[in-house]
C-alpha cells in the first residue's frame, strides 16, 4: 500500500499533481479543501462552520477536519492507498493521522513537499482565482494570511516527518509534467 502526503504552501501544485499520481499509482485522492468546499456547496452544518474560517484564509479547527478525513478513509476500504492533499496541516492533525492509520494497519509511505517561492505562488493563486471562483484565491491579503497560517502551523510538520525519514523535497517550479516526473522518481524508489 502506498500512502502519500502532498505537502506544500497554497498554490504549490498539490491538487494538480495529485490528479496525476492518483492515476499512476491507482490511489484514492483526498483533498480536505475540496471536501470542505463540497460541504459548503451542499450547505451542510460542517460547510457553514468551515466557510467562516476558509473565507479568512484561516485553518478550520483540527477536530472537525480530522473527523472528516477519517470518515473519508473509512469509506474507501478497497483503496490500494491514499493521497492526502492539504492534510495534515498541523502537528495535532499529523499525530491523529498516524494514530488512525496505525489502528487501520496502515502507515504514511512518504510526505512529498512541493516547493516554490511565495511571489510565484501568489501569482499562481491570483490566476487560479480568475477562473476557480474561490474568493480565498482572489485577494492577496487572504493569500498572505494563508501563508502565515502555513508558516506558523504547517511548516513544523517538516521536522515531524523528517524525524520519521519520510520527508522529500521536490522542486515545484517548472512544467507540470517535469514536476510529476520528479514526484514519480521519489515514489518509485519507496521500499
Ligand atoms: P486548500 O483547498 O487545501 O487550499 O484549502 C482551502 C482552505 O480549506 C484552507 O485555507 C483552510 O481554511 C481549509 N482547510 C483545508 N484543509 C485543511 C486542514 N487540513 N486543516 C484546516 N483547514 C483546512
Amino acid at each position: 500500500m502506498i500512502n502519500l502526503i502532498l505537502f506544500g504552501k497554497p498554490g504549490a501544485g498539490k491538487g494538480t499533481q495529485a490528479a496525476f499520481l492518483k492515476k499512476r499509482y491507482d490511489l484514492v485522492h483526498i483533498s480536505t479543501g475540496d471536501l470542505f468546499r463540497h460541504h459548503i456547496q451542499q450547505k451542510t452544518a460542517l460547510g457553514t462552520l468551515a466557510q467562516s474560517y476558509m473565507d479568512q484564509g484561516d485553518l478550520v479547527p483540527d477536530q472537525v477536519t480530522i473527523n472528516m478525513l477519517e470518515q473519508e478513509v473509512v469509506q474507501n476500504p478497497q483503496a490500494k492507498g491514499f493521497i492526502f492533499d492539504g492534510f495534515p496541516r498541523t502537528t495535532a492533525q499529523a499525530q491523529a493521522l498516524d494514530e488512525f492509520l496505525n489502528v487501520q494497519g496502515m502507515a504514511i509511505s512518504a510526505t512529498l513537499a512541493l516547493e516554490a517561492a511565495d511571489d510565484l505562488l501568489v501569482d499562481r493563486l491570483l490566476k487560479r482565482g480568475e477562473t476557480s471562483g474561490r474568493t480565498d484565491d482572489q485577494d492577496e491579503a487572504k493569500i498572505r494570511n494563508r501563508f502565515d497560517e502555513y508558516n506558523a502551523k504547517t511548516a513544523p510538520l517538516k521536522a515531524y516527518y523528517q524525524a520519521q525519514n519520510k520527508f522529500f523535497i521536490i522542486d515545484g517550479v517548472g512544467a507540470i509534467e517535469e514536476i510529476t516526473a520528479r514526484l514519480e522518481e521519489v515514489v518509485d524508489q519507496l521500499g
